[in-house]
């Protein structure tokens, strides 16, 4: 995992490929990514190394080409760390460990070292040490094999094995400790949760990094921690929010990100709690951001995980003052081409294809968001009526 202790941004190299089911273009996307993570886990991107392959190699997972060019490049250029934007087996991982010398991280390993990095409170903490042990365990054999080869195979088994044992009875034993710990949480928290009443509550979903906390800190008077990284923090943040009168309880939660294996989205489902038990979910998007619309696709793919999908959802299009700038990039959307790639023309199509109605706005401007504001209170008027009837005489229906 990458060291945070030093001031100095750890020299990293990138690698992935293309296969027939990953062409150049999302690659590059996905890579872009990669860095983005990466610069937030502490380290530098210096070089990118991309090969086309059937399928990746089972023992180093590039070619012997390729794997003897990073060699010669990481030695002359003082490389800390190669990170592979795909899940390495463990075998490989120590394959490639061994050859190259030097740390080998993939994309789960990266993303934990950030979950790890950032968590606050103590239950996020048992969150990503229980999704570190359930990561490194199957990792255990290769450091095993390793050991064995070291020290020759004859008479060391007995030995090797029982340090093997040890180490995955110790895992183990955490890892069960740690879910004992993370269900007397869950229970501790369900209690809050039962406290806050009959409150509507509407949750802030979407991918990582599209604004939801600046949204948060926008419609609430919260100081909730807003920077360009991805995974600014994994805990969730729930507010009191009044508006024209009407309160409801608005929760910043983690932001989604592709290619997050399922054991992860298993090891933060107490996380996403706070989502399955929400009455309206407001889906931030955006749409200054190339590839917006495989951002959404992987926020429905985990709200499906998490069965949230059936939730009344609101769309929200953040960052319209940053689209300006960045027009060239945007692609057509839903497959439909267009010439004029205005934001107006790009918000007319987007009416157009979606089902519901969609909002665009700036959380950072507070550009409309009082026509968001509207729309909400609308929406948690209807729920919020439905629970106190008695009550609707105090809030007035809008149009
Ligand atoms: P989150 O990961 O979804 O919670 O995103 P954040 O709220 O942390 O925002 C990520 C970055 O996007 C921060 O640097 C924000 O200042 C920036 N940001 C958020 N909303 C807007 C917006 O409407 N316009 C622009 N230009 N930047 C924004
Ligand atoms: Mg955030």
């Amino acid at each position: 995992m990458l060291e945070k202790s030093s001031k100095k941004l750890e020299k990293t190299v990138l690698v992935g490929i293309v296969t027939k089911n990953q062409s150049e273009n999302i690659l590059k996307e996905y890579l872009e990514e990669l860095s983005f993570l990466t610069f937030t886990a502490g380290g530098i991107v210096i070089k990118i190394i991309t090969q086309k392959m059937e399928s990746p190699d089972p023992k180093f997972f590039l070619g012997k080409g390729k794997m003897d060019e990073l060699y010669a490049y990481n030695k002359s250029n003082d490389v800390s760390s190669v990170i592979f934007d795909d899940e390495l087996s463990p075998a490989q991982q120590l394959n490639i460990e061994k050859f190259l010398k030097c740390k080998i991280i993939d994309r789960t390993g990266l993303i934990l070292d950030i979950f790890a990095q950032r968590a606050k409170t103590s239950y996020a903490k048992n969150q990503v040490e229980l999704a570190q042990y359930q990561y490194i365990l199957p990792r255990l054999k290769g450091l095993w094999t390793h050991l064995e080869r070291q020290k020759g195979g004859i008479g060391m088994r007995g030995p090797g094995e029982t340090e093997i044992e040890t180490d995955r009875r110790i895992v183990r034993n955490k890892i069960n400790l740690l879910k004992k710990k993370l269900v007397s949480i869950d229970k501790q928290m369900s209690t809050q949760r039962g406290n806050r009443g009959s409150l509507v509550r509407v949750s802030l979903v979407g991918y990582t990094n599209v604004g939801k906390s600046t949204l948060m800190n926008s419609l609430s008077k919260a100081n909730v921690f807003a920077e360009d990284k991805l995974f600014a923090t994994l805990d969730t943040t729930v507010r009191k929010v009044v508006v024209e009168n009407m309160p409801f309880l608005l929760t910043d939660t983690v932001g989604f990100i592709r290619k997050l294996p399922t054991q992860l989205i298993d090891s933060f489902k107490s996380t996403l709690t706070e989502i399955t038990e929400a009455d309206l979910l407001v889906h931030v998007i955006d749409i200054s951001h190339s590839n917006f619309q495989d951002h959404i696709n992987s926020v429905n793919f985990i709200l499906n995980e998490i069965k949230a999908d059936q939730k009344p959802v609101l769309l929200v299009f953040n960052k319209i003052d940053k689209y300006k700038n960045d027009k060239e990039n945007i692609k057509d959307v839903f497959d439909i081409e267009y010439e004029d790639k205005s934001l107006e023309k790009l918000k007319n199509n987007l009416t157009k294809s979606l089902e519901k109605r969609p909002y665009f706005i700036s959380a950072l401007n507070k550009t409309d968001i009082n026509k968001l504001k509207k729309e909400l209170y609308k929406k948690v008027r209807e729920i919020h009526i439905t629970r106190f009837p008695y009550n609707a005489f105090l809030y007035p229906d809008v149009n």
